[in-house]
């Protein structure tokens, strides 16, 4: 029997009534129990509108248009996009802390013996230091990157997208929200096709193949996606996509490199 008011926030339910009028929680509330349990997360996996894969497989293919649904209001369609986001974020801490990254070869102590080598102790000791904070910036990077690039990337992305589209309707919050599917789709691409591939073979040059590779998987998925969003059809309005999807990119590497070049400089210590 149907209780006369939600078990969630109290508010009367009327008998023919399968989810609160106030709160949306259904009605039809049982007592826990190990069905429940095992529903529950078959069901947040699988589940054919909101399941992960299902998301998934949409964003290989039409990424504008979910992300272009979900703002103008479909925004029980798919997972959502933050959601998706933390997941993917999740999984990615997940493989990184389980499996061991690729660390390109760097001679750090032929490096450090060269440097020993100069007379005056001031000179030696600040060219050292530099050794230390490159060694720590590409030790970090070789297991960080891609956790950053998720990370710090999505918001700068989204504001060049935002600059690029200002004269559109979207507010610089939708641009991030769509970001969080674009970027998030594109980390699982890393995750299951190339970071595979790089940690097989071990080498400098496979390394940088591979990264060179998801740089223009992502370049082109963005540039697609964008144009999917912006919904208007043409080649002058796909190149324009293209091109606030190059810039994106160019923009992330410099300031990532700016970031590192300036840490390994002088450490950050003319910021504090
Ligand atoms: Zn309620």
């Amino acid at each position: 029997m149907q209780p006369a008011r939600c078990l969630n926030c109290e508010q009367t339910i009327l008998p023919e009534q399968k989810f609160c009028s106030q709160c949306g929680q259904k009605t039809d509330i049982h007592r826990l129990d190990f069905h429940y349990l095992v529903h529950e997360a078959v069901h947040s996996i699988t589940h054919a509108d909101k399941s992960i894969f299902n998301l998934l497989a949409k964003l290989s293919y039409q990424p504008g248009h979910v992300a272009r649904n979900f703002l103008a209001g479909k925004r029980k369609r798919f997972l959502s996009p933050l959601n998706f986001y933390l997941i993917i974020i999740g999984v990615f801490v997940f493989l990184l802390s389980t499996f061991k990254t690729f660390e390109q070869p760097t001679n750090f102590a032929a490096w450090r013996a060269g440097i020993s080598q100069i007379k005056d102790p001031i000179e030696r000791d600040r060219k050292l230091q530099k050794i230390d904070r490159s060694e720590n910036a590409m030790k970090f990077m070789s297991k960080n990157s891609n956790l950053v690039n998720l990370l710090a990337a999505t918001p700068l992305v989204s504001l060049i997208f935002f600059v690029f589209y200002r004269k559109r309707a979207y507010n610089f919050t939708e641009h991030l929200v769509s970001n969080f599917y674009f970027s998030g789709f594109a980390a699982s691409v890393f995750m299951l096709l190339i970071a595979p591939v790089i940690n097989i073979f071990q080498s400098t040059n496979v390394y940088l193949t591979g990264i060179a590779c998801f740089l223009l998987f992502e370049l082109l998925y963005r540039s697609i996606a964008y144009y999917q969003l912006m919904n208007i059809k043409g080649t002058r309005h796909y190149l324009y996509a293209l091109f606030a999807s190059f810039t994106a990119v160019i923009c992330w590497i410099l300031l990532s490199r700016w970031v590192i070049n300036t840490y390994i400089e002088t450490g950050f210590k003319s910021f504090f």
